[in-house]
């Protein structure tokens, strides 16, 4: 393929920054590029006298015409390779990214092709833990899913940044991020990161951004990638939005505008972004936790998790299902009344009305009932509370708030270990009693 520019003709492709790219050659994938239409039939035509010359064979069914313009198609424009039409199509996958036309976000497909693969090989992991060591702690788990499955949600993400279907591969992540703790759909996405000490794939993808920002930067000038780099910087400098809007908005969010207008970064700069996203993704999943108006589900999670990682619950319980109850019970993934209570319709109930029907106490059914107070669990909370009481110090003379709080919140691991088993006992003396 080495001859191959001399037989394209290089007057006819498309001007990026003042280099004239009329094709791009990558292993035996080729393309050919031109602003019009005849230009693009020039080039097929040429490509076609390389191809006899050579004895190559193009596969016309596999090669394919795509159009990036906001308008439609002219219906009468044809382009035919050795007298067969090639088929013009709005969507092409190319090294593994998949690319659309007719629009402002030419990787708006690309997120929910990724997520379906992922998704795909999230459940071929799974079965194969089931089948081969059975179970695998959270700790364990999140470590394969960040070696088998994380690479295809951030394939190409320093490219694909900021395209409107990334939110489908932080779906994926949390997804099993919640599938780990066994809770409801549902339940609070703060409190999950929280509760697991997990970023968001965002997160991540920014500081890949940069670091590629980086590299294009450090590039010689005259390599098309760094003219396609500065035509998208001329635009974006004339308010057009693109990839360099991004990279300048990730550096205005961490107050690192001045690195955008130097065009430089270096190495420290990245750690240095790197550090503040993380802080920030902590400050505002625990600020979110606390605010009770918007996150009335975590009333009880906000008053004992007060820092931000994976909890030692999750590998110091070994009793899987004394694990799982302690999870849903935490991040109120439950179905005390306080929980159901919010569906009742008819008449509709105010937390404080969400009584307990289990016991005549007329106490709200509430996580800190369901360890304190009620009195169907009073012979597991005989057990609880002496295992508390010679681990806790002034256990007898604190109020019932702060015995929550300190239960809750405990680093013991014999506390947390029975703590479990009393949260799984309890729901199930609690479901014989629904029946
Ligand atoms: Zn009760």
């Amino acid at each position: 393929m080495s001859d191959i520019n001399e037989y394209l003709d290089n007057s006819t492709g498309i001007d990026v920054n003042d280099l004239l790219i009329a094709y791009i050659l990558f292993a035996d994938d080729l393309i050919l590029c031109s602003e019009t239409p005849e230009g693009l039939q020039t080039l097929l035509n040429q490509l076609q006298i390389f191809c006899s010359k050579w004895h190559l064979i193009l596969s016309p069914t596999k090669s394919k015409i795509m159009v990036f313009n906001k308008r439609k198609v002219a219906k009468n424009v044809v382009f035919t390779f050795n007298n067969s039409v090639l088929e013009i199509v709005f969507e092409y996958k190319y090294l593994g990214v998949i690319f659309s036309s007719n629009t402002n976000d030419c990787f708006k497909k690309n997120g929910e092709h990724l997520a379906s693969k992922a998704r795909k090989a999230t459940f071929a992991l799974n079965s194969y833990i089931k089948n081969s060591v059975g179970y695998l702690n959270p700790r364990q788990s999140l470590h394969m899913f960040d070696k088998q499955i994380v690479p295809i949600l951030d394939y190409a993400c320093d490219v694909t940044y900021g395209s409107t279907s990334n939110y489908e591969l932080e779906k994926v992540h949390l997804n099993y991020l919640k599938y780990l703790l066994c809770v409801k759909p549902c339940t609070s996405s703060k409190a999950v990161y929280a509760e697991l000490g997990r970023f968001t794939l965002e997160t991540k993808h920014k500081i890949q951004v940069l670091k590629y920002w980086q590299r294009l930067l450090n590039m010689p000038d005259g390599t098309p990638i760094k003219h396609a780099y500065n035509e998208l910087f001329s635009l974006q400098s004339s308010r057009h939005r693109n990839w360099c809007s991004f990279v300048k908005q990730i550096l205005i969010d961490v107050d690192m505008e001045d690195i955008w207008l130097n065009q430089d970064i270096s190495d420290k700069n990245i750690r240095a972004i790197k550090c503040l996203l993380h802080e920030n993704f902590i400050r505002d999943t625990l600020t979110g936790i606390e605010d009770s108006e918007k996150s009335p589900k975590l009333r009880s999670y906000k008053l004992f998790k007060t820092d931000f990682r994976l909890e030692n619950y999750l590998s110091c319980i070994r009793n899987r299902s004394h694990q799982i109850a302690l999870s849903k019970f935490r991040v109120s993934s439950h179905n005390l009344r306080i929980e159901t209570g919010r569906y009742d319709r008819n008449p509709k109930l105010e937390p404080h009305e969400r009584l307990c029907i289990y016991c005549t106490s007329n106490c709200v059914e509430d996580e800190n009932h369901f360890i304190l107070g009620c009195p169907l669990y009073k012979n597991q909370r005989r057990l609880l509370f002496n295992i508390c009481k010679r681990n806790i110090d002034n256990f007898d003379s604190l109020n019932d708030e702060n015995r929550f709080i300190k239960i809750m919140s405990s680093k013991n691991e014999i506390i947390i270990r029975n703590l479990g088993k009393y949260v799984y006992n309890c729901f199930n003396i609690r479901s014989k009693y629904s029946r």
